[in-house]
């Protein structure tokens, strides 16, 4: 069986980010794809909700978890990151204890979010602000833009600025210009390395899937600014270049290739990657790891680079511009089918609700499949179905390929 032999420096890397917190002077909770850079150049150690919503994911706590967010009024239709980690905190559990035997989520000094991605991280972040008495601010970028102009880059980097005197209160550091640039350099890099992580799946046989990839992510989401995650994606690109050379990789002979578009389920990784292996399907590329390559980041701008990379991501575009990024995607890893999961309750990340995969199809003649899941929340996804549903779809990509 294929294995990776960098996932086990993975754990270490991962555990000693999360034990660093016990060492930290101070902490901000940043989302995702926040300023962590302008974070990091204050000092802070920063900490993401959602790698946390994730984990309650994988470890498939989050339906024991999501109960406690409801009794409180929280819909079980919203973000299951948002309900899993609510509820988590509201019965004091955390799969933290169990993994790398901390006690519990870091407590906050300062709660950032920037809106680019969904309004639901305002909600979410609000009330642990309100928790933990501590200050909460927002970066709110123009959404779903088509091309980014230069009057919107303008705006969100004045936000960006405006958050220096906040910061300076809760860190207790005055902001240093240089210490931002070399963060958003070393972020750069470590950017960089990932995308050429990813970018090695356009091999055959590809040495990395989608599924390998949210694992191996973890540090360009926690991490990105630090040594340590270009140190991991240096390390993991030897082993994968290795791979590549020797051409040993998931499947040795694909008889397709297929893009995922959305959440992952976290839930049902290791499921779902049997399963495309059992049927000498890889799936090479996706939205969601792609999400964290940061092509514009630039340090001798860095106000005005990160206020454009983060608000030109993916998630935050129009249709018309994510058709335009999934065909070239496509393109770029000779990509046979794509599959849109429809994940109940993350609208903002599932692009299969108002008829881009039928337009999608028309315009590029790209077969596509939409399966219903939820990135953590099981109740939602329907494993005997999407699995006939999926093998299905790769036998017609199959015959497809020999009819052409
Ligand atoms: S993008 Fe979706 S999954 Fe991520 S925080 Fe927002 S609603 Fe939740």
């Amino acid at each position: 069986m294929y294995e990776l032999k960098t996932t086990l420096t993975l754990r270490n890397v991962m555990k000693d980010y999360f034990l660093g917190f016990a060492k930290a002077e101070k902490i901000a909770w940043c989302t995702s794809v926040g300023p962590a850079e302008l974070l990091r150049s204050f000092g802070f150690e920063v900490y993401f909700p959602e790698n946390h919503g994730a984990l309650t994911g994988t470890t498939r706590k989050s339906n024991d978890y999501i109960p406690a967010a409801m009794n409180i009024g929280y819909s079980d239709d919203i973000c299951s990151y948002l309900t899993g980690d609510i509820g988590a905190y509201l019965t004091n559990r955390t799969p933290l204890r169990d993994h790398y035997g901390i006690d519990g989520i870091p407590k906050p000094d300062l709660i950032v979010y920037n809106t680019n991605q969904c309004r639901e991280v305002q909600d979410w972040f609000n009330f642990f602000a309100n928790e933990f008495k501590c200050p909460a601010i927002g970066i709110f970028p123009p959404r779903h833009i088509d091309e980014i102009t230069e009057e919107e880059i303008n705006d969100v980097r004045e936000q960006f600025k405006a958050m220096i005197p906040e910061c300076e209160k809760a860190s207790g550091n005055k902001f240093d210009i240089d210490n931002f640039r070399n963060t958003l350099r070393l972020s750069k890099e470590a950017t960089e390395l990932w995308k050429e992580v990813l970018a090695s799946a356009k091999n055959s046989p590809a040495p990395l899937s989608f599924f390998d990839g949210t694992i191996h992510m973890g540090p360009i989401v926690v991490m990105r600014g630090t040594q340590a995650a270009i140190d991991y994606y240096r390390k993991l690109l030897n082993e994968i270049s290795e791979n590549v050379s020797n051409k040993i990789g998931i499947v040795s002979k694909e008889n397709s290739r297929i893009y995922w578009d959305g959440m992952p389920i976290w839930g049902k990784l290791r499921t779902l990657s049997d399963l495309f292996i059992q049927n000498n399907s890889v799936v090479a590329a996706s939205t969601y790891c792609n999400s964290w390559v940061f092509d514009s980041f630039d340090e001798s701008d860095p106000f005005t680079s990160s206020a454009k990379a983060y608000t030109e991501i993916f998630i935050n575009r129009s249709e018309n511009a994510k058709m335009k990024i999934i065909k070239q995607t496509c393109d770029d890893f000779r990509i046979d089918g794509v599959i849109f999961h429809d994940a109940k309750t993350c609208f903002n990340n599932s692009n299969a609700r108002f008829g881009m995969p039928q337009r999608f199809y028309k315009k590029y003649g790209i077969p596509v499949l939409i399966i219903e899941g939820d990135l953590c929340d099981l109740r939602f996804f329907s494993e005997g179905q999407s699995i006939t549903k999926i093998e299905t779809f790769i036998e017609q990509l199959e015959t497809q390929k020999i009819l052409n």
